[in-house]
């Protein structure tokens, strides 16, 4: 481990002072960036501890019914919040489906959204990898690459997103609030993550200094809850990344459907929403075919990128059935294993 300085903030301003100092890192869980300095990906010179900060911690509910999610709310606190759970339950499912319950305990909603990829070969220094070393390739491109991207990637990176979370976020229209050295600013959620291109060590628009303080989630995101679903498939149901996961949301109107959300993750390197998919599925009656019809409109652009083909094929599926069950209505409990499509909701231990 490098030796680095740790810093411990006692206001936002302060710490977007101190974090604006060249080779500076926020720290708020850790669940991520530990990991990565243990192993030697990243080795800031100063640790910005965000996690003491005043304020950052609360879950707000606005007079029009949307609600402002404080950066350091912890992933378990806001996934059990009986509210939140009732207004946007394919959140919640989502937030339960990612990573143990340990790290759902200790990881903050901030974090969530600025968390790495979990592609292989960049957290091994012996590979070259665009993401960590400028310039130096990708082995993922041509190695063992079953799990990487099919929508968005380039020949600089493949690598997926790997957050669960974000995935009904971004059908949703979230919004984070940061503050930076210039000031406050707000960022929809599906602006904050780039593509690669051809500067894959570039994930985000933020800058430097720049933290997240806040997320909201509008009021109209709230109609959906009565039809909404995030399902997600992983190689080990208990904890893991998604191979293909899917966010659907509908907001049913004289028996069609009157509009529809729909994201992806595990397939892109940002999450993925799917709007032409979503214009498509307007004003339709909610057939099988038409949610088959809609999954392949999703994944009308998608190419594998490596040995993963079957991806694709399954991550239509995946939309499809979460269509289905999005309008078949949200169950009014969680299912026992949230998110998985073996779940069944008999035995279920959380409330929507
Ligand atoms: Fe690095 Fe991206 Fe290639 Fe993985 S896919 S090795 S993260 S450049």
């Amino acid at each position: 481990m490098n030796r680095f300085d740790y810093i411990r903030p006692q206001s936002v301003a302060e710490a977007v002072a101190e974090a604006s100092v060249p080779g500076s890192a926020y720290l708020a869980a850790g669940t991520n960036l530990l990991d990565l300095m243990k192993v030697g990906v990243t080795k800031p010179q100063r640790i910005v501890d965000v996690t003491r900060l005043p304020g950052l911690g609360a879950i707000e509910w606005q007079e029009d019914g949307g609600v402002r999610i404080g950066a350091m709310v912890r992933n378990a606190d806001l996934a059990y919040d009986e509210r939140f759970q009732r207004t946007f339950p394919s959140v919640a499912e989502a937030l339960l489906s990612g990573a143990s319950a340990q790290l759902r305990n200790a990881a903050t909603v901030g974090g969530n959204l600025m968390q790495r990829t979990r592609c292989a070969y960049f957290q091994d220094l012996a590979s070259a990898c665009n993401r960590r070393v400028p310039g130096s390739g990708c082995d993922a491109l041509g190695g063992e690459n079953r799990l990487h991207a099919v929508l968005g990637w380039s020949e600089h990176c493949i690598a997926t997103h790997p957050s669960d979370f974000c995935v009904p976020l971004v059908a949703f229209d979230a919004v984070v609030e940061v503050e930076g050295p210039h000031g406050v600013r707000e960022i929809e959620l599906d602006a904050l993550h780039t593509l690669p291109g051809s500067t894959p060590e570039q994930e985000t628009v933020l800058e430097p200094g720049e933290m997240i303080v806040a997320l909201r989630l509008p009021a109209d995101a709230a109609a959906f809850a009565g039809n909404a679903r995030y399902l997600k498939l992983r190689e080990r149901t208990s904890y893991a990344f998604a191979v293909v996961s899917a966010a659907a949301a509908l907001a049913p109107e004289s028996g069609a459907i009157g509009e529809a959300r729909i994201a992806l993750g595990g397939v892109a390197t940002k999450p993925w929403r799917a709007r032409e998919a979503e214009a498509f599925l307007k004003g339709k009656a909610p057939t099988a075919e038409a949610f088959s019809r809609a999954a392949a409109v999703a994944l009308s652009e998608a190419r594998p990128s490596g040995d993963n083909e079957f991806k694709i094929e399954l991550a239509r599926r995946i939309v499809a059935r979460a269509l289905h069950l999005a309008w078949e209505g949200t169950p009014a409990t969680m299912p026992a294993l949230p998110a998985s499509p073996f779940a069944v909701t008999s035995g279920a231990s959380h409330v929507a």
